[in-house]
C-alpha cells in the first residue's frame, strides 16, 4: 500500500471495556468522491493519487498498515432520555494519529455494523455524508471549532431510509471522539478502572493543565460556552445536542439534522425529531449548560468526596449560564462593530435582534450588511430599523475599524439549507459538481466574491427547507 498514516493508537492501550476491536464490513464498489489533501497533509498522510486505493481505505474495503479499527462505547440522554448502551454503532476509529498540531483521531462513519449497531444496519446514506462534509469543512473555515471531513467514497449499495439511497461512507477527523456520554457510559456501570483511565486520557489529551477532575470540567465548561456562543453567533442550529453528541474536546460533532438560519427566529427548529423542540437555536445554551451537569455528574466518583464534589461541581455548573452570557456578548458586540464594552450593549443587540425576528430578516445576510451600510445605508429600511441604526451609529463613532471587524465575523457566504438539500439532490443523480463548488466558495467565507455571490441568496418560498432529516 502506499497511503502512510501515522498512527499512534493511544485509545486502543485504554482498558477493553471502552471499545471493541472490528473491522469494517466491505462494499460492493467503493468509488471516491473526495478527499482533503490540505486536511490529509496537515495529518501527516502520505500523499497519494490513487483515487482507487483511496476509495479502498477510505470506503472500508482495505486497512491502512498500522490501523487499530474499533467501534467505541458510550451512554448518552437522547432528548432527555437515558440510554445506557449506545457508541460507534455504524462507525469505526481507525486510529488515532500524532501531528505537531496535536493527537487526531480518523473514524469511518456508514462503515459497516458493530457490536453498538442495535438495530442499525451501520450504514449512511449519500445524502447525510455530503451534508456533513460540506458543513464540517465550512464550520471549520469559519473558525467555529469541529470535526473535520477528510474524505467522502460512495459504496456502490443501497441504503434503505424508506426508500433505497446510494450509500457513502465519510472520514471524520476530531481531536477525539470522547463525549460526555463517554464519561457517563463508564460512570453508570461504576466501572471505576475504566473512568479513572478514561479521565486520564482525556486530561492528557485535551486539557494538559486541569489536574484534578474539578478543573477539568470547568475546561470542558470553558470549551463548550466558546463553542455554543459561536454557533449563536452564526445562527447555527446543532439539532440533536444529546449528551452522546457533545465532545469532551469542545468541537462540534455530529452533524445530522443541524441547519444554519435563513430568516432569523429565536426558537428556530429545523430536525424533524426535535418534536417538542428542545434544540432550538435559542435553547442551545441552556441545552448545553445542562450536559455539562451529566458531565459533572459522572465525575462524581473520581473525587475523593461525594458530598463535597457535588458542591463544587454545582458551583462550577452554575456559573456556566454567566460564562455563556458574556461570550455572547463578545461575540454579537463584534458582529456590530464593537470591541470596547459598554454596559447597555446588550439592550442594542436584543434590540437588533427583536427587529431581524420581527421582520423575518435573513440572519446572515443582515449582519453582513451592516458593514456596508455605514457608508450606504440602504433605502427601504422600517422605522425601527432607522432608528436603531441612529443609535448604533453613535454607538460606534468611537470604535476602531468597526467595518473591519464585521466583515471578519459575519460571513458572507454560510451553507444554506437549500443549497444543501440540491446538493445533494444532484450528487444523487450523479453530478457532485454542485458538491465541489460549495466546498470551494465556502472554504473562505468571509471574504466578499463574485463567485460565492449565487450562494448568498436567501432561499424563495418553494426552495425553503423547513425540516432537515439524518
Ligand atoms: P446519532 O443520532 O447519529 O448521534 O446516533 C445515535 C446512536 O445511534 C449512535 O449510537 C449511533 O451509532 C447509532 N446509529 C445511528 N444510525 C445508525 C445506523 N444506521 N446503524 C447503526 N447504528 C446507528
Ligand atoms: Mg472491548
Ligand atoms: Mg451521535
Amino acid at each position: 500500500m502506499t497511503l502512510h498514516i501515522p498512527f499512534a493508537n493511544t485509545y486502543g492501550t485504554l482498558p477493553a471495556q471502552l471499545f471493541t476491536r472490528m473491522q469494517p464490513t466491505s462494499v460492493t464498489q467503493p468509488s471516491l468522491i473526495a478527499f482533503n489533501e490540505t486536511l490529509a497533509s496537515e495529518l501527516g498522510i502520505s500523499a497519494t493519487s490513487d483515487t482507487e486505493e483511496l476509495a479502498r481505505i477510505f470506503g472500508g474495503n482495505a486497512l491502512p498498515d498500522g490501523a487499530d479499527p474499533m467501534a467505541q462505547l458510550y451512554s448518552g440522554h437522547q432528548f432527555g432520555h437515558w440510554n445506557p448502551q449506545l457508541g460507534d454503532g455504524r462507525a469505526l476509529l481507525l486510529g488515532d494519529v500524532e501531528t505537531p498540531e496535536g493527537r487526531f483521531d480518523i473514524q469511518l462513519k456508514g462503515s459497516g455494523p458493530t457490536v453498538y449497531s442495535r438495530n442499525g444496519d451501520g450504514r449512511a446514506w449519500l445524502g447525510p455524508v455530503l451534508r456533513e462534509y460540506v458543513v464540517s469543512e465550512a464550520m471549520h473555515a469559519l473558525g467555529v471549532p469541529t470535526t473535520r471531513a477528510l474524505a467522502a467514497v460512495a459504496t456502490g449499495e443501497s441504503v434503505y431510509r424508506e426508500t433505497a439511497l446510494p450509500g457513502a461512507v465519510i472520514t471524520r477527523v476530531a481531536s477525539s471522539h470522547i463525549r460526555v456520554g463517554t464519561f457517563q457510559a463508564m460512570s453508570a456501570r461504576q466501572d471505576m478502572e475504566g473512568l479513572k483511565a478514561l479521565f486520564e486520557h482525556a486530561v492528557e489529551r485535551h486539557y494538559p493543565n486541569a489536574t484534578d477532575p474539578l478543573s477539568f470540567l470547568k475546561a470542558v465548561i470553558a470549551a463548550q460556552t466558546k463553542l455554543v456562543s459561536k454557533w449563536m453567533s452564526l445562527g447555527f442550529i446543532h439539532g440533536v445536542m444529546n449528551t452522546d453528541n457533545c465532545a469532551i474536546s469542545g468541537e462540534t460533532i455530529d452533524y445530522g439534522p443541524c441547519a444554519f438560519m435563513d430568516a432569523f427566529h429565536p426558537m428556530q427548529v429545523f430536525s424533524s425529531i426535535d418534536r417538542n423542540g428542545r434544540y432550538a437555536y435559542g435553547s442551545q445554551p441552556d441545552i448545553i449548560v445542562w450536559n455539562m451537569a451529566q458531565l459533572a455528574t459522572s465525575l462524581i466518583p473520581l473525587m475523593p468526596d461525594a458530598e463535597q464534589a457535588v458542591e463544587v461541581f454545582t458551583e462550577a455548573v452554575h456559573a456556566m449560564p454567566k460564562m455563556l452570557h458574556d461570550a455572547w456578548l463578545t461575540e454579537f458586540r463584534a458582529k456590530i462593530g464593537i470591541s470596547t464594552p459598554h454596559a447597555d450593549d446588550g439592550a442594542l443587540i436584543q434590540n437588533l435582534l427583536a427587529i431581524l425576528a420581527e421582520e423575518k430578516a435573513d440572519f446572515t445576510n443582515s449582519f453582513r450588511a451592516l458593514a456596508d451600510n455605514i457608508a450606504n445605508p440602504p433605502l427601504d429600511q422600517s422605522e425601527d430599523f432607522k432608528a436603531w441604526q441612529t443609535r448604533w451609529r453613535k454607538r460606534i463613532e468611537n470604535e476602531n475599524d468597526p467595518e473591519a471587524l464585521m466583515r471578519a465575523t459575519n460571513p458572507f457566504v454560510i451553507p444554506r439549507n437549500h443549497q444543501i438539500e440540491a446538493m445533494i439532490q444532484a450528487a444523487v443523480d450523479g453530478d457532485y459538481a454542485l458538491f465541489h463548488k460549495l466546498n470551494d466558495v465556502l472554504a473562505t467565507p468571509y471574504e466578499t466574491s463574485t463567485d460565492a455571490l449565487p450562494y448568498t441568496t436567501p432561499p424563495t418560498e418553494d426552495e425553503r427547507v423547513k425540516a432537515t432529516f439524518c
